[in-house]
């Protein structure tokens, strides 16, 4: 890693002034935009937040060799310094209480402010794993309730609630079916996956030791249903399938799949992170799915990106539910009881569990929200909640499509999510200048060069929780963009203007990161 301080910038002295700015500031600051330096750039090793008692100065002859040679070159700031420091570098960073967030397939919604009145409630905030099971009982019934719901939406027979994301959701259905596959003898090798399913699929398979292979799209941007009937065998373990798919289009040949993929002794993984979609309307189960994600984070509106948390609960098909993990939570149909079944108690009713993907329960301060989420919005709202997603990405496909080319926009409607491609910009325009473009009129770029089957793909999903007004505001700036895309404006190719740093190199923004500050040579 490169820690050098690259611009000698001392503290106190003028910053050249970034970005475009046509009238240059000396402290580099842009009115309310303020320019920050790198944390080892501000403070002194000298100086310290806080009195700490004298350093005992027997210490390093008792440490020995152990002593500490050189400073720690720690950046000492002082308290309002280092609140200012991390308050400044938030007032960059884009979230969705900022505005619309269009990422496709990440569903960015707004998290109701109910949901975080209610995770913060103490008794369901405080609660910790270790506690004694029966003095957690109302957490178990938040955990029972959750996964009744879950069940109920998607049609299917249980539920595991201890991953922790999406991609850790596949993982724990994808060694569901391993271990009912070889409950029955019946070891396969290959995991098929279609084009149009998302990146973390093949991953997934080829993580827990499956051959992946490759099943085209056809030119609908959906899965070729002959070419996958056509693979499936006595190898095949299973199919994992994005449903609504990638492409922002409804697998409506899922059940046919489903059924071929069962004739032939397989079992069928849905992820079903595109959820958002068609919760209340369409029931997995009901087209054949052995296991399938959520994002409750995305469909059930708790809080993401930044890196966590996540929570993805898996439901299964009664073929997969006695391989679930442990723990779990089950509610005595007489009695009401609830109970944790976990090692100790697995007992004779449960015993193909594959074991455990986490230590506790999943993310409870999720699962609070989730609850939240539905029980605030009911059955109704739940429905309303992926029609309106529905309309608004519509809404954007058709705002748009006489300027940008929407490769699947002849096919008919869109699900969560409009797609477009690069076709018909000038020469040397690319789809990241118009993502960059993006940022100068203050929205959140669109998911990029993704799916792979479309040229330049531009994936925007807007989530029923914008306005008309916004989608409008949205439609005119991307209506902008996409006629000085075609025009081949020099100025887009260097965009963003207005950001508080000009367009960065990406490769080496992502490989030689200058993440820390080392002391100058000699001081
Ligand atoms: C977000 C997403 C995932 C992965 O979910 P994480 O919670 O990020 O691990 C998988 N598939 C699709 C279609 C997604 O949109």
């Amino acid at each position: 890693m490169n820690t050098m301080n690259q611009s000698g910038w001392k503290p106190g002295t003028p910053v050249a002034a970034t970005g475009d700015a046509d009238y240059p500031t000396v402290t580099g600051n842009k009115a309310l935009m303020l320019e920050e330096r790198l944390i080892f750039e501000l403070g002194t090793p000298d100086t310290c937040g806080v009195d700490l008692p004298e350093p005992d100065t027997d210490a390093p002859n008792r440490l020995g060799k152990f002593a500490r040679k050189q400073p720690m070159d720690l950046p000492g700031l002082s308290e309002p310094e280092t609140v200012r420091h991390y308050t400044r570098l938030s007032r960059q960073n884009y979230a969705i209480d900022l505005g619309l967030f269009p990422l496709g397939s990440c569903t960015m919604k707004h998290n109701p402010r109910l949901n975080e009145k209610v995770a913060r409630m103490p008794g369901f905030a405080d609660v910790h794993p270790l506690q004694p099971v029966d003095t957690i009982k109302g957490a178990l019934g938040v955990i029972d309730e959750l996964s009744h719901w879950l069940i109920e939406l998607t049609g299917m027979s249980a539920v595991a609630m201890s991953p922790k994301a999406g991609a850790h959701g596949e993982l724990c259905g994808i060694l569901c079916i391993r271990a009912a596959l070889e409950a029955r003898g019946d070891a396969r090798k290959v995991v098929l996956v279609p084009e149009s399913a998302h990146g973390t699929n093949p991953a997934t398979a080829a993580f827990a030791g499956y051959e992946v292979e490759n099943i085209p799209a056809g030119k609908d941007g959906r899965v070729d249903l002959a070419a996958l009937k056509a693979r499936l065998g006595p190898d095949v373990a299973g199919v994992m399938i994005t449903n609504p798919n990638t492409c922002g289009l409804f697998e409506r040949d899922m059940k046919a799949i489903s059924d071929a993929v069962h004739d032939a002794g397989g079992l069928v993984y849905c992820d079903g992170a595109n959820f958002n979609a068609i919760m209340g309307r369409v029931r997995p189960g009901d087209l054949g799915v052995d296991a399938m994600h959520i994002n409750l984070h995305k469909t059930f509106s708790t809080p993401h990106g930044g890196g966590g948390p996540g929570s993805g609960p898996v439901v299964l098909s009664e073929a997969l539910a006695p391989f679930a993990p442990l723990p779990f939570v089950t509610k005595d149909a007489g009695t009401g009881e609830i109970h944790l079944v976990e090692e100790e108690n697995v007992g004779d009713e449960f015993p193909g569990s594959f074991g455990r993907m986490t230590a506790f329960h999943g993310q409870m301060g999720m699962f609070t929200r989730a609850l939240t989420y539905i029980l605030s919005h009911g059955a109704d709202g739940l429905r309303q909640a992926s029609g309106d997603a529905v309309l608004n990405a519509n809404y954007l496909l058709r705002s748009l499509d006489d300027v940008l080319d929407a490769p699947f926009g002849d096919a008919g409607h869109c699900m969560h999510e409009a797609l477009f491609s690069d076709h018909g910009f000038a020469e040397g325009t690319s789809t990241l200048d118009l993502a960059k473009g993006l940022i100068d009129e203050g929205f959140h770029p669109m998911t990029m060069y993704f799916p792979l089957v479309v040229h330049g793909a531009m994936l925007v999903e807007p989530t029923e929780t914008e306005s008309k007004a916004v989608l409008d505001q949205f439609a005119t700036a991307m209506r902008s963009l996409a006629e000085r895309a075609k025009a081949g404006d020099e100025t887009l190719q260097t965009a963003p203007h207005h950001a508080p740093r000009a367009r960065l190199d990406e490769a080496q923004a992502a490989r030689k990161p200058v993440l820390a500050w080392q002391r100058p040579e000699g001081e």
